[in-house]
């Protein structure tokens, strides 16, 4: 697992002024038209003791959109041969 809390565009602290904690975890989301295809994403929430709030920022949105990257090119290979 990379570290990505040293990330200079990741804001470490909550508007309360505490320090956040990050924790990582794999999302599961459902992609495209009903039924869709199930699709998992590893992503970073902060975490802010204080206010016991959870989030998670553009960087799950990043790992998100990945996954569904991954997806459409695993869809182009497989039809590829076809
Ligand atoms: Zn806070």
């Amino acid at each position: 697992m990379k570290e990505i809390l040293t990330d200079a565009d990741v804001d470490t602290h909550c508007d309360c002024g505490a320090s956040l904690e990050q924790t990582v975890e794999t999302q599961r989301f459902t992609y495209g038209s009903e039924p869709g295809v199930e699709l998992s994403a590893v992503v970073p929430v902060m975490w802010c003791r204080d206010c016991d709030e959870a989030w998670t920022d553009w960087r799950g949105e990043d790992a998100r959109q990945s996954a569904v990257d991954a997806h459409l090119a695993s869809l182009k290979k497989a039809g590829s041969g076809q």
